[in-house]
């Protein structure tokens, strides 16, 4: 159940009321608003800070399930009421909950290190609501207001991606959500503190050969960048901790000789800086394949369960890379029903009876 009920009943009664506007148009340009409170009051109300980034990101998970249907943000889909809902009435639901609906309903998967950081907010944001929170109270140390701002880095570099990859209404957006990223990549400065002591470490380690690079969340050049593979690379920020994983690939193009860099697990597009060729799902695979088989014989089927992607998955290495949404995973289970490998969907334990995310088992063909 949520908790923050009352400020979506707030939302949806001005909707009511409003007459005109579109319901989801009016959840957005609400949650940006608290995205700007939260923002521009981190160092003066860290309280109401906390508590307006976790609203913020609530209500455009909600938006972003509206666009699919209003039903899905109530609790008991199968018995909304639409009057109710639209008079504030019905139960919401939490984003945790939403994220898990985005996935089963719409076929969109949130990584995994968003769904972490979305949930450590929403946790905070409770401690602050019922409980003692030490960032908030008067004596709060420096070091308590810069783990806020660590959350909110984390919590708005996954955020600001997912906006701009949802489309229209959030495409409509997009100059507040440019101006919001302003403001908190000004709040990131107040990281300068564990950067300094950070420092001199780095330089040591740029010493033994370790390697850099400006992270993408807080701007210091201070992600250490590690090789998977000769293609994999991850990025671990020493200041906001954040994780970022890439694909790099070779510019098909003949004479070419340039490098694109896709981001994992987000299905960005992949664009040669250099000549402007965009790699397409074909090339990917081709790429990345390192799997054996024998003369004759076809590899092994696998598909993602992260992203839907139908015989998508191709061994790389040591590593399974589905070449739809670019998640990459270590380990890939076998569907005891369908005999077709999934990464993203669990061990797939009791797989011959339930089934997998692309057949239904033996239960399925029972009901048959
Ligand atoms: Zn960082
Ligand atoms: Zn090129
Ligand atoms: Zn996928
Ligand atoms: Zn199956």
């Amino acid at each position: 159940m949520n908790r923050q009920k009352d400020l979506f009943i707030v939302d949806m009664t001005t909707v009511t009321k409003g007459g005109s506007e579109k319901p989801i148009r009016r959840i957005v340009e609400s949650a940006l608003d608290f995205l700007d409170r939260a923002a521009k009051e981190i160092k003066t109300h860290p309280k109401y800070s906390i508590i307006n980034f976790a609203t913020a990101i609530e209500l455009m998970f909600k938006a972003r399930l509206m666009k699919e249907h209003w039903t899905l943000v109530v609790e008991h889909p199968s018995k909304a009421i639409q009057k109710d809902f639209y008079e504030g009435k019905s139960r919401t639901i939490s984003t945790d909950e939403a994220i898990l609906r985005l996935r089963n309903v719409c076929g969109e998967n949130v990584p995994d290190d968003a769904k972490l950081i979305f949930k450590a907010i929403s946790e905070n944001r409770n401690r602050v609501i019922h409980f003692f929170h030490e960032a908030v109270t008067k004596r709060a140390k420096p070091s308590q207001i810069e783990a806020v701002i660590k959350e909110q880095c984390l919590g708005w570099y996954h955020l600001e991606r997912l906006l701009r990859s949802w489309g229209k209404p959030f495409s409509k957006y997009d100059a507040e959500i440019t101006a919001i990223d302003k403001l908190m990549r000004q709040n990131w400065q107040y990281l300068k503190a564990i950067y300094d002591t950070e420092l001199p470490k780095i330089i040591e380690d740029q010493k033994k050969g370790i390697v850099f690079a400006d992270c993408g969340g807080c701007q210091f050049k201070a992600s250490e960048v590690s090789n998977l593979t000769d293609m994999i690379l991850d990025h671990k920020c020493r200041v906001c901790g954040l994780g970022q994983r890439y694909l790099e690939f070779k510019c098909p193009e003949d004479d070419c000789g340039g490098t694109i860099r896709m981001e994992a697990d987000h299905g960005t597009k992949g664009v040669c800086e250099k000549c402007d060729h965009e790699l397409d799902q074909g090339e990917i695979g081709e790429a990345l394949d390192t799997e054996m088989v024998d003369h004759g014989m076809m590899p092994d089927a696998k598909n993602c369960a992260f992203c839907m992607g139908y015989h998508s998955v191709v061994q790389h290495h040591d590593y399974f890379v589905c070449t739809e949404c670019l998640s990459v995973e270590s380990d890939i289970s076998l569907c005891d029903w369908c005999n077709e490998y999934q990464i993203g969907g669990g061990d797939l334990e009791h797989s011959h009876y339930t089934g997998c995310e692309f057949c239904d088992g033996k239960a399925g063909w029972d009901k048959d």
